[in-house]
């Protein structure tokens, strides 16, 4: 087994937003705001190349949004889905598999594409089946007032349509071994179940946090973005989950942080901390 991590692109997301109730004076020591509040934020997915399989683990916000949408996120840099593909020696015709930890834009923009000769969208991945789970293809589907602006229809029908969606089945919060040969725990604080990814690599066990932990910025447990739909829940659930990866030395893989790949975190006397910062190919 191989992983990498493949930055899809940087974008921009209102400060205040990514941090809920933590003040501005605090947070912006950290993650310095522009003049309009915003802060740079990755779109980094992870590929899996495992035997005959190659998985990618989210695909960022995509190319196919009109010029208005995109101007909110003030997209920015020189990385792309398919030049960093490219730089490891793939194509998106060889993926077997999508993962999708959720089906906000930008962890699945990038699934589907707008065929122009036919005037319609289409799986940006021929050959790969895109898994989700059921509860959260649902919760999606039908989404309600505060989360209806990430979940875009044009992101998700296509894939039901053409035939290569799959569901994951969530037997337990925690599952050891799924389908696609990792663990997966699933959460509900963010949206309804998120998928995080567990793979056992190199004797350590690699987990992508996707927006439970969206940057090391996020690693003190009020530190909870105001996307959350139940705010209280991720408080929980990443006070788990740190606390696990303290204990066992996780390294966590960061979706969101504009600088940082990879972190492990341990336990103080104050609370779990940040312990180490590298990148995915150090380890
Ligand atoms: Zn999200």
């Amino acid at each position: 087994m191989k992983l990498h991590t493949v930055n899809t692109g940087f974008f921009k997301l209102d400060g205040g937003a990514m941090f809920g109730v933590v003040p501005k004076s605090i947070w912006q020591k950290t993650n310095p705001a522009d003049e309009n509040n915003m802060c740079t934020w990755a779109m980094r997915s992870l590929l899996i190349e495992d035997g005959n399989r190659l998985i990618l683990v989210d695909t960022g916000i995509g190319n196919k949004q009109s010029e208005k949408f995109f101007s909110h996120y003030y997209l920015h840099g020189n990385d792309s889905l398919d030049s960093n593909l490219h730089k490891l020696g793939f194509k998106r015709e060889d993926i077997t598999d999508v993962f999708l930890t959720h089906l906000h834009f930008d962890h699945c923009g990038g699934a589907i594409e707008f065929d122009k000769s036919k005037e319609a969208y289409r799986p940006a991945f021929a050959h790969a089946n895109f898994w989700t789970n059921e509860r959260h293809w649902q919760w999606a589907t039908v989404p309600n007032a505060r989360e209806k602006a990430s979940f875009l229809s044009e992101n998700i029908l296509p894939i039901q349509e053409s035939g290569q969606l799959k569901f994951l089945n969530r037997s337990a919060d925690k599952m050891d071994q799924s389908e696609l040969g990792f663990g997966i725990t699933f959460v509900d604080g963010h949206t309804d179940s998120m998928m995080i990814p567990r793979i056992q690599y190199k004797e350590k066990t690699i987990c992508f946090m996707a927006d439970l932990l969206p940057s090391t910025g996020h690693i003190p447990l009020p530190y909870v973005m105001g996307y959350d739909t139940r705010p209280l829940i991720t408080l929980e659930e990443k006070g788990k989950f740190l606390k696990e990866a303290a204990d066992n030395g996780y390294v966590l893989v960061l979706e969101h942080d504009s600088v940082n790949e990879c972190c492990t975190v341990t336990n103080t006397e104050k609370g779990i901390k940040l312990d180490q910062v590298f990148r995915l190919d150090e380890i």
